[in-house]
């Protein structure tokens, strides 16, 4: 059996059979954790793996090599190396060749096999070639020009797609007042995404030795529509030459997507550990709300985006403040007003709250059930 290299930069060549055993080991220990869990857990089962650009669309060019060729090399090792080191996970590719696939159709093929991830890799370019380093975005409002300027060059893909402005409802790639909507809509999922987005900057810093450029937020076309925690991964800058070398090297290309596949790893187990636990509130109230935003950034209750609604509260998690409506004791009525508040918020979900918490939704419906 041909088994694929997981490295790192931090360790020498002559123990990496070791740390493969120990991988292996650690992964045989993971599944046994999750072989005792009970069936209703949430677990991680697809992931969908997405080479950015391809076919006529070559993505940012370095000297020599193309985004697009890049990132498939990546994407591919990628799946290989969670098909051959996790059982209970599908990988899905967007792309496995060089054929070029509409930004739409990258989100659909996520949606339509309930993916649990999805995961968009890139390689990056800047006019000045001295900067270098790995950015993961996830879906939201640009808070810099730098962010702007890569989801632009990011979106400009479309402009490669027949019939681009009608298939993107009018959206303007170039456009600001096009994204400020854009990218409060999409971000149901927003809390996930940071999470696997930091665990991937953190293994590219401390296994990799890349410039930790940090998570960022920015309005992504790809992101856009997909119904689950989604990440756009800038493994480097093909404008740097150190970057363009690391990155067209068959080392290189292992190194980012071992590191890659660590995060998955402990994205996975960490979403399967925590939701084994819940925190329950006993002396506040149950009420079921509707959660509509949730944002890095305050928003303030009387903005426009939330005009149709009155009761609308905010609840501070950590540092994201997530945005919610009406307000009811009864799950059935909570239920069918998410029917209506989906009108407007096409992510809006129900949530448990009690006093200013936001709490488990399976517990708080287990305590109704045992009133
Ligand atoms: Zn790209």
């Amino acid at each position: 059996m041909c088994q694929s290299k997981i490295i790192d930069f931090s360790r020498q060549k002559h123990v990496f059979l070791v740390l493969l055993a120990v991988l292996i080991t650690n992964v045989t220990a993971v599944n046994k954790v999750f072989g005792q869990d009970n069936n209703s857990q949430y677990k991680i089962k697809r992931v969908v793996i997405d080479a950015g650009h391809g076919g006529k669309d070559p993505g940012a060019l370095g000297k020599r090599y193309k985004e697009k060729d890049i990132v498939l090399a990546i994407a591919l090792k990628l799946g290989t190396y969670i098909k051959e080191y996790i059982d209970d996970v599908e990988v899905i590719y967007t792309r496995k060749d060089d054929s070029f696939v509409d930004l739409y159709k990258r989100g659909d093929i996520a949606n339509k096999a309930h993916a649990d991830l999805f995961i968009s890799i890139h390689a990056n370019y800047y006019s000045n070639s001295r900067i270098s380093g790995t950015e993961t975005y996830v879906m939201g409002l640009h808070t810099n020009d730098q962010n702007f300027e890569v989801a632009k060059k990011e979106n400009a893909a479309i402009s490669f797609e027949d019939d681009y402005t009608t298939r993107y409802e009018g959206f303007d790639p170039n456009s600001s007042e096009s994204y400020i909507i854009f990218s409060l809509l999409q971000n149901t999922y927003l809390e996930q995404s940071l999470d696997f987005a930091s665990l991937v900057q953190n293994q590219f810093k401390k296994r990799v030795n890349r410039v930790d450029r940090g998570v960022r937020q920015a309005g992504f076309i790809v992101l856009w529509k997909t119904t689950m925690p989604s990440v756009l991964i800038e493994t480097g800058y093909l404008s740097n030459s150190g970057e363009e070398l690391f990155l067209s090297s068959e080392t290189g290309q292992d190194y980012i997507a071992s590191a890659i596949f660590r995060a998955f790893r402990d994205y996975k187990q960490n979403i399967e550990h925590k939701s084994n636990f819940s925190h329950l509130n006993t002396k506040e109230a149950l009420r079921f709300r509707i959660q509509v935003i949730s944002s890095r950034k305050q928003l303030k209750p009387d903005s426009r985006i939330f005009k149709a609604y009155e009761d609308v509260k905010e609840y501070k998690v950590d540092n994201l403040y997530k945005y919610a409506v009406c307000s009811t004791s009864s799950y059935e009525e909570v239920v069918k007003k998410q029917a209506e508040v989906r009108k407007d918020f096409k992510g809006a979900f129900v949530i448990a709250v009690k006093g200013n918490e936001i709490i488990d939704l399976s517990e708080a419906l287990k305590e109704i059930d045992n009133q």
